[in-house]
């Protein structure tokens, strides 16, 4: 059982992720709960503040590190966290490495930033580690916490209806997954790799195996190292 907090500007960004197929139906069995906290809600004054200009005179808002402050402090009042992630492209790249130890936490708070990122300050003294999908920059945390969410989510087990199914997923040996077919065995004069239609556990396993390893050469050589 899982529990994480996102903490956001958009939550409707955050909605249609979380809520369909695999991760809601974790959330259905009671093996992950999310509570998405609006940063607004804890912004000052009539027009509830969050953001304003960067020091130093550059273009861009930056998130203000107070609503973010009262958020967390009070969430932490009330459970103890393993983790308070700060979705950043600069952060570490997340791996399947990092979405298997992560979904064996129970209590995890997901910042994610907009505009030009939050108060340095929140990451310097709130933030004990920070995740990027990747090197480029998108327009705000939520994409790539729902990424996090999901990818974490799918692993705790029980979520997946097929045990084995997250198991048999590429990077979770450090190889890629084995090419995959359904029915009709033949479209179109496509067909099938004859082995799969054999019905011989053993002679398919071999294959897939040998698939795996050869692919995994071919587009990923890094991670046989
Ligand atoms: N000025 C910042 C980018 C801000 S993008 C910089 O150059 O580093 C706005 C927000 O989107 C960030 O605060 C972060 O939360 C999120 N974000 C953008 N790209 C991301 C990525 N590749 N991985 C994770 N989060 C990202």
């Amino acid at each position: 059982m899982i529990r994480i907090d996102i903490l956001t500007l958009l939550p409707e960004l955050l909605e249609s992720p979380l809520n369909h197929s695999i991760v809601q139906r974790a959330k259905d069995k009671g093996l992950a709960t999310i509570f998405i906290h609006n940063i607004r809600d804890y912004g000052k004054g009539k027009y509830r503040q969050t953001d304003d200009y960067p020091f130093g005179g550059e273009a861009g808002m930056v998130i203000m590190i107070e609503p973010v402050y009262k958020i967390i402090t009070q969430l932490k009042k009330e459970r103890e966290y393993d983790e308070v992630i700060y979705m950043s492209p600069d952060g570490q790249i997340l791996d399947q490495g990092i979405s298997n130890s992560l979904s064996l936490k129970s209590n995890l708070i997901i910042l994610c930033g907009h505009y030009k990122g939050v108060d340095h300050r929140i990451r310097e003294h709130l933030i004990t580690k920070e995740i990027s999908v990747g090197n480029y920059v998108l327009s705000g945390g939520e994409l790539p916490a729902a990424i996090l969410c999901d990818s974490i989510i799918r692993l705790i087990p029980g979520s997946i209806s097929d045990e084995t199914s997250a198991l048999s997923d590429s990077f979770q040996d450090n190889l890629l997954a084995p090419p995959v077919y359904t029915r009709p065995a033949n479209f179109n004069g496509w067909k099938v790799p004859e082995v799969l239609l054999s019905g011989n556990p053993k002679l398919i396993r071999e294959w897939q195996e040998a698939q795996s390893l050869e692919r995994t050469k071919k587009l990923r050589p890094n991670l046989l190292k």
